[in-house]
């Protein structure tokens, strides 16, 4: 069942590794059947290198097994909220990757500094708050999904494609899961980037909001024009 999602949420996972995301087994991506409700995702604990896209899960959006003989990976109920209440996503990755981790163990948004970060995050990099000792003992894993939904109350998911959950780690998602992935891999560099810049230059320099504007805007949205358009003029 849904054999081409495995096989992209397997690769996806690959992908995590070989963009130097996750170390060990501290990572994870999954990818949503929007129209079947289903969604794939790594299961527990077993090595990437050893995962075979037949051992990706498959549960529904309740949280409940479908098909696959392993278990899902322990932060599924964290994915299926996201999935739950952002309708417009069907990719989601966690990583530790280092320089997002940093920020979210500093609970420090990331902020927006120059052009890399505005193509993606259309402002800073929101942090959430921190989990009651009581959210953390009744299901630590789907409270995390709901600090995350909570913290976006005010926030378009579509103009800030990832979070990071204080003192734990990052979060990103997309409209598959390859998206997903990649927004992790940019949340990482423009981590990394701000961090530098502001070793450079702690008082820093203000970065315009009309830049910031510019440079989201004409990568999404309607009045995007970055890149090809299929079928398009020009
Ligand atoms: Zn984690």
């Amino acid at each position: 069942m849904l054999g081409v999602l495995k096989e992209q949420v397997w690769r996806a996972n690959l992908d995590l590794v070989r963009f130097n995301l996750v170390t060990l087994t501290f990572g994870n991506a999954s990818g949503l059947d929007r129209k079947r409700g289903i969604m794939a995702i790594k299961p527990s604990g077993v090595s990437f290198e050893e995962m075979i896209p037949s051992d990706i899960v498959l549960m529904d959006l309740e949280g409940k097994k479908v098909e696959g003989r392993l278990r899902p990976s322990s932060d599924a109920p964290s994915h299926l909220e996201l999935y739950r209440a952002f309708g417009g996503i069907s990719g989601v990755a966690h990583t530790h990757s280092e320089y997002a981790t940093a920020f979210a163990q500093a609970g420090h948004e990331i902020p927006c500094l120059g052009t890399t970060h505005a193509d993606i995050f259309h402002g800073a990099v929101p942090v959430t708050r921190a989990l009651k000792p009581s959210e953390v003992r009744k299901n630590y894993e789907l409270y995390t999904g709901k600090v995350i939904v909570e913290r976006f109350r005010r926030l378009d998911p579509v103009e800030f494609p990832g979070v990071l959950v204080v003192s734990h780690g990052p979060f990103t998602w997309g409209k598959d899961v390859a998206e997903a992935v990649r927004n992790g891999l940019l949340l990482e560099k423009i981590a990394k980037m701000a961090l530098l810049t502001r070793l450079l230059a702690p008082r820093g320099m203000r970065f315009p909001r009309s830049l910031l504007d510019k440079h989201f805007q004409r990568k999404h949205g309607p009045a995007a024009y970055y890149g090809q358009r299929i079928g398009g003029k020009k």
